[in-house]
């Protein structure tokens, strides 16, 4: 076999014969994975966060398994609008607009990112710290 089909053989055997394995948040917008689902739409879904560091601590997440925020292109630039504008209207339809609230977006360890799955984290109901920990 060349090079060039071995190439060839692997694609063919990546794009087709590996399962197709998703990420824990598509899991969660789909319904394979049970979570307290606040809005979903087309483009994302949001739910509240299993270990909830505020009083309301809620994660929006594209539909679109974009790893991390520094991975996202041109082309998400619609979505990425989509999950803030959905986090500033979940706020307000929380009770959070008067008394205030933070998003947040981890990326890497430093950043402290656990899922690799884009996601906007929505904190509020209690004074959050600045600077962050
Ligand atoms: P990050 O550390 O920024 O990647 O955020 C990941 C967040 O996902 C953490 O706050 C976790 O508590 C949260 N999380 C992990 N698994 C689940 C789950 N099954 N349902 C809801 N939230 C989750």
């Amino acid at each position: 076999m060349t090079p060039s089909e071995s190439v060839f053989v692997l694609w063919f055997l990546s794009a087709n014969l590996l399962p197709d394995v998703k990420t824990l948040f598509q899991k969660i917008y789909v319904g394979e994975i049970p979570a307290d689902i606040l809005y979903k739409d087309d483009l994302c879904c949001a739910f509240r966060d299993i270990s909830p560091q505020a009083p309301t601590h809620v994660l929006i997440v594209p539909k679109k398994p974009i790893p991390r925020i520094g991975e996202a292109t041109v082309e998400d630039q619609a979505t990425l609008g989509h999950l803030l504008l959905t986090a500033g209207k979940l706020a307000t339809d929380l009770g959070l607009s008067e008394s205030g609230f933070r998003i947040a977006i981890n990326h890497g360890p430093h950043g402290g990112e656990t899922v690799p799955h884009l996601h906007v984290h929505l904190l509020g109901g209690r004074q959050l710290e600045w600077p962050p920990g």
